[in-house]
């Protein structure tokens, strides 16, 4: 294994980066991971939360499952999932300090998110990853909804309603990803739990 690159995402930012073909990301963190890839010679190809239900005919996906693009491309391939008390969500979008505001305004935020929130951010994952894909000519428009790691979410096979939870990986918790494709890949440390969010580390290697 040689280490290609090492990054300390601190809490409530973003990171983004250039992944070649086989190389494996890994993720460590605590806290919910907002994550996005996008094909590095045609970054209007992107990761795609329905292709990649559809192809892996499930909701929570994990060891083994790849992560498809909008022309139901290969982009990315599970290769460990530690996170053993809980799933990863394919149904969420980003949170924003937008999103916060309109959940206070409603009166919804114990609803969307479960805990005690004294004061809600002024950013989120939607702010983080914009920043992070400026730079590479991406709009915040287009950034797609993300693979959100160590979000735990409840789902009723039958009713389809969805329930927030508090359960979070424990220290040491890591996912890896190996690249099928060049990649662009981008994450946001989520400000969400444990409570007000966590940094992320990340490790790039050739394996
Ligand atoms: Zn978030």
């Amino acid at each position: 294994m040689e280490k290609i690159n090492e990054v300390h995402v601190p809490h409530n930012t973003g990171w983004a980066g250039e992944l070649k073909q086989d190389q494996v990301i890994r993720i460590s963190a605590t806290t919910t991971v907002d994550f996005v890839c996008l094909r590095r010679q045609n970054l209007r190809e992107r990761f795609d939360q329905a292709r990649t239900k559809v192809y892996n005919m499930k909701l929570f996906i994990t060891t083994g499952d790849k992560l498809m693009g909008r022309n139901n491309q290969h982009m990315m391939t599970i290769l460990a999932d530690g996170f053993k008390e809980g799933t990863h969500d394919l149904q969420k979008g980003m949170c924003s300090g937008y999103r916060f505001q309109l959940a206070k305004q409603e009166g919804r935020l114990g609803e969307y998110y479960p805990r005690q929130i004294n004061e809600i951010p002024d950013h989120g994952c939607y702010e983080n990853l914009s920043k992070a894909l400026a730079p590479f000519g991406i709009i915040p428009e287009d950034i797609p909804s993300p693979f959100n790691l160590n979000q735990h979410m409840k789902i009723d096979g039958v009713t389809g309603r969805m329930e927030h939870t508090q359960v979070r990986p424990k220290p040491g918790n890591y996912m890896e990803l190996r690249a099928e494709i060049d990649l662009l890949v981008a994450l946001s440390a989520c400000p969400d739990l444990p409570v007000g969010g966590q940094p992320v580390d990340v490790l790039i290697y050739e394996p």
